[in-house]
């Protein structure tokens, strides 16, 4: 009979952990493993926060395919999936189709909007390497607009719709960058407004209150304004329009109010809450024993029956658990169940501050700092080894 093919659509989290445990698991010529991405380098979205407000480069945030995998087990395919037909065992690419045994879904989430107007037109999401260029390059452009315009203060006001940690570590970022920039460009830096708007009574809701409010306190006192309890109603070319109907006037609306998963996985039929599916004890789609579903794709329930907030961690974690089982399949042994073990969670808050609760316990400052900056560097390191740490880990 003929060896089974294993298709991994996205190479993200999920995608990349899979891949790197099946090449190292697989014996030669026991499985035919195919890793199909749009682009053809993994993005580090833990880390894109930084380029999109220009502290970083995007090349830190992003590592050759080719550097990951090993392609003489792995055949890497740069192409972007189109249409997935669990019915037919196929995938339809933009250039062509492949047909599997065995898929795995790690395409990552995309912005949810909740249907409010404008967001999807005159928003930015801080998504992939080509969304922090944008957002990047068109902050630096409202300074030099500004330098043609004086009166035109909106262009140097700033919106962030959503103080998740997404939002939170943007304006971080931002708030490092707006002296560098205002020394640039010769702008009087109090006319300069970053405002993070959060419908929630609350920043960061659901997180450590203590820290939400140590992370205010220093994002207050870096220029940040906080709009708390105040929902986005709609965008506009002209800003946003939220509460009862008062206008912010910008330029520049960054929407990170949430994630839902990739719209290909309900056109393909499969049932989904948000785009995310449910997935069964061992990570596959219910009713699909071949299908696979990771990452920002997936849902997962804790004991209690609450979903897990999707996270680079737990889409490690099920990769690796996922690798396991397509193995284990192969060779008609048990499947592993999948539980996620929280390690924690540590958000930046821009130079040399983070928060975080790892470990049992409550960090903050420098000491949360340096821990954000280990976990950067394991991740690097169970990627791709002691050459990546070298060439992308950020040690100062
Ligand atoms: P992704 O990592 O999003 O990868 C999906 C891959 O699929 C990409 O390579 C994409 O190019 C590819 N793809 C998408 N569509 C197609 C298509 N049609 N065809 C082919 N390829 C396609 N989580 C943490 O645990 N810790 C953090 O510190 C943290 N920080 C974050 C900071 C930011 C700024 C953001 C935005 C998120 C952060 N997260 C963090 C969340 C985390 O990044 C996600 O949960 C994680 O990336 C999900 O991994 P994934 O494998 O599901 O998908
Ligand atoms: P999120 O869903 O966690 O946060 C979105 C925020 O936007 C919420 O606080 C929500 O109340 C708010 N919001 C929604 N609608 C709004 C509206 N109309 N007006 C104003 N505010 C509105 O999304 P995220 O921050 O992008 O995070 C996505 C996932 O990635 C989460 O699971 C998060 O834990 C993870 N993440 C983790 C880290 C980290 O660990 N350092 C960093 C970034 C993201």
């Amino acid at each position: 009979s003929s060896i089974p093919k294993i298709v991994i659509l996205g190479a993200g989290y999920g995608g990349v952990l899979t891949s790197l445990r099946l090449q190292k698991e697989l014996n030669y010529n026991e499985a035919d493993v195919t890793l199909v991405n749009k682009h053809d380098y993994h993005y580090i979205t833990t880390h894109l926060h930084m380029p999109a407000a220009g502290t970083d480069n995007p090349e830190n945030a992003r590592v050759n395919i080719s550097k990951l995998i090993d392609e003489f087990k792995i055949d890497f395919v740069k192409s972007t999936v189109v249409q997935i037909r669990p019915q037919d065992r196929k995938v339809i690419l933009e250039d062509g189709t492949l047909s599997y045994d065995y898929l795995i879904i790690g395409l990552g989430g995309e912005s949810e909007t909740f249907g409010i107007p404008g967001l999807g037109d005159y928003a930015m999401n801080i998504r992939s390497i080509n969304s922090v260029r944008l957002i990047r390059e068109h902050i630096e452009y409202q300074f030099a607009r500004f330098k043609r315009e004086p009166h035109r203060t909106d262009y140097l006001t700033f919106v962030i719709g959503g103080a998740g940690f997404t939002g939170i570590e943007f304006i971080g970022e931002l708030a490092d960058r707006v002296p560098e920039l205002c020394k640039q460009f010769d702008v009087d830096p109090s006319l300069v407004k970053i405002i993070n708007i959060e419908a929630a009574p609350t920043a960061l809701p659901g997180f450590d209150p203590e820290l939400v409010e140590y992370a205010m306190q220093v994002l207050q006192k870096k220029g940040v304004t906080f709009r708390i309890g105040t929902a986005i109603k709609e965008c506009t070319p002209d800003g946003v329009i939220v509460g009862e109907g008062e206008e912010i006037r910008s330029q520049t609306v960054i929407w990170t109010g949430g994630v839902r998963g990739n719209r290909l996985i309900e056109e393909a039929g499969f049932e989904t809450m948000r785009g995310r599916v449910k997935v069964d004890e061992f990570l596959r789609a219910p009713g699909h024993e071949n299908v696979y579903i990771l990452g920002d794709n997936s849902l997962v329930f804790n004991p209690e029956g609450r979903p897990y907030p999707p996270t680079a961690q737990m889409a490690m974690q099920q990769g690796v658990n996922c690798a396991h089982n397509l193995v284990a399949s192969i060779r008609n042994q048990p499947l592993k169940t999948y539980a996620f073990s929280n390690k924690g969670t540590v958000a930046s808050l821009g130079k040399g501050e983070a928060i975080g609760v790892a470990f049992g316990k409550k960090y903050k400052g420098r000491v949360a700092a340096w821990l954000k900056k280990a976990i950067d560097i394991r991740y690097l390191f169970i990627i791709g080894g002691i050459p990546l740490v070298l060439r992308k880990g950020k040690f100062f």
